[in-house]
């Protein structure tokens, strides 16, 4: 689906976002691993001249990395997250168990899916920049979640940080049944949209919101 001329969704489990750009194209996060062949169909199918370069993921949560690999052995993109979270990701550390509902279905999809790791080529941290993108630093749904903000159009790739309804309408907050520290995400959330001033954002779960002003207020008058 695509949201602008150079920005294509590919929804189903995770959001993941695929950016055209004038020599080549980046990918934000791969979805579960099943989705691969999906990215890799739209890839091919919509730029087959521009190497996928990057793939950037937001965090280490399954439903947003678990195509990596397969992705990096087609295409040997350079993978991309912040440095607090490559050890999630590179599965040489195990985020904190959940209690309660998130473990229990984090633990049904790991038995189902196994748990996906992939090589972190580069690090990064708050404020970098790369391929147009600025990095925001996030923590709480995950020590090292961030988002992502295109500089040229203020579009906001913002991963799990705040939700989207289905409509694309609404800002709902961070899931508390998946978040290693619920206070420290709501932080974040309303942090990452005092400072920032999308004309668009694409959650990584839910429907892109396309007029955010609204929302935005409407959800810092009730949750700062
Ligand atoms: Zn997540």
């Amino acid at each position: 689906m695509k949201i602008f001329d150079n920005i294509i969704l590919i929804p189903g489990g995770g959001n993941c976002y695929l950016i055209e750009r004038e020599q080549e194209c980046v990918l934000i996060d791969t979805g579960m691993s099943k989705k691969a062949s999906k990215l890799i169909k739209t890839i091919n199918r919509n730029f087959p001249y521009k190497p996928l370069e990057a793939i950037i993921l937001t965090h280490s949560h399954q439903d947003h990395i678990g195509g990596t690999e397969e992705l990096r052995k087609l295409y040997k993109p350079s993978i991309i997250a912040h440095e607090k979270e490559t050890p999630y990701i590179e599965q040489t550390k195990k985020l904190p168990s959940f209690e309660g509902f998130g473990g229990f279905m984090l633990k049904i999809l790991e038995g189902m899916l196994g748990s996906p790791s992939s090589k972190v080529d580069k690090k990064v941290v708050d404020n970098d920049v790369v391929y147009g993108l600025k990095i925001m630093h996030l923590p709480g749904h995950t020590p090292g979640t961030i988002a992502l903000v295109d500089v040229e159009n203020q579009i906001l790739f913002c991963g799990d940080i705040i939700n989207a309804d289905k409509k694309g309408k609404k800002i709902l907050p961070p899931k508390k049944a998946y978040a290693i520290d619920y206070e420290q995400a709501l932080k974040s959330s309303i942090k990452m949209l005092e400072v920032t001033s999308p004309s668009v954002i694409l959650p990584g779960h839910g429907s892109p919101i396309l007029e955010p002003e609204k929302a935005i207020k409407m959800y810092l008058d009730e949750y700062r």
